[in-house]
This record gives C-alpha cells, sequence and structure tokens, in this order.
C-alpha cells in the first residue's frame, strides 16, 4: 500500500471515529418514559430497544475502527490477520477497518476458524463475570 492509500484509508477510519464516538455520547437519550397508555409504553418499549441495539452496533463498529487504527500504527494494517495476504484496495475502500480478506471474512462468518473478535467477546464475558 502506498502513503496515499495509507493516508484516505487513515481518514477515512478518523472520520468514522469521530463519527461513531459523537454518536454514542447519545446514550443518555434512552430514558425510561412513563405513559398511562398501554400501547404507547409498547410502542416505546420497542423503540427504546431499536435504539438499543444501534448503540452495539456502533460500539461494536467503533471497536472495529479503532483495532484498524491501532494496526495502522503498528504497521500491520491492510494485511489479512488470518492468511497474511494484502487485503484488496477494493475492499478497503468499502470496509477501511476490514482485518480479513474477503475469503478469510466469509470463513470467520462461517465459524471456520476462531477469529479474535470471538476471543475478545470471551474476553469481556470473563470480565462481567469477574
Ligand atoms: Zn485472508
Amino acid at each position: 500500500m502506498n502513503q496515499t492509500e495509507f493516508d484516505k484509508y487513515k481518514q477515512m477510519l478518523e472520520a468514522k471515529q469521530a463519527e461513531l464516538s459523537g454518536g454514542l455520547r447519545n446514550r443518555d437519550d434512552i430514558v425510561i418514559e412513563k405513559t398511562p397508555d398501554a400501547l404507547d409504553e409498547v410502542q416505546l418499549a420497542g423503540e427504546r430497544e431499536l435504539a438499543i441495539r444501534n448503540l452495539d452496533r456502533e460500539a461494536n463498529l467503533l471497536r472495529h475502527v479503532r483495532g484498524a487504527l491501532r494496526r495502522m500504527a503498528d504497521g500491520s494494517y491492510g494485511v489479512c490477520l488470518h492468511c497474511e495476504e494484502d487485503i484488496k484496495p477494493k475492499r478497503l475502500d468499502a470496509v477501511p477497518w476490514a482485518k480479513y480478506c474477503i475469503r478469510c471474512q466469509e470463513a470467520a462468518d462461517r465459524q471456520e476458524f476462531e477469529s479474535p473478535d470471538s476471543s475478545e467477546r470471551s474476553d469481556e464475558l470473563l470480565l462481567n463475570a469477574a
């Protein structure tokens, strides 16, 4: 990857990180509203659930973006973490925080190998259990 490409992806990642960090500050918007109307309550509960799911997704994405910026700092960015092939620019254009080439990503999605993601998750479970 040349410097121009590197700078381009870095800019994309930093913009995404800023966008996501800003969005996550809206967590306070999820308030529990009391309403006398049962139907409204069901609707509000649904909206809250949706908002929480979105936050989860954004927090997850933010972790991926930060991971990519870390790999930029240590020089491993743009290389598949599983097979160590270069990740195609076309894939990085669409998903600049990608850590696997498309083939390995598909294998990871089918859980054909232990991805670092799932160990991250179990670390969190361990933390929560402690
Ligand atoms: Zn790969």
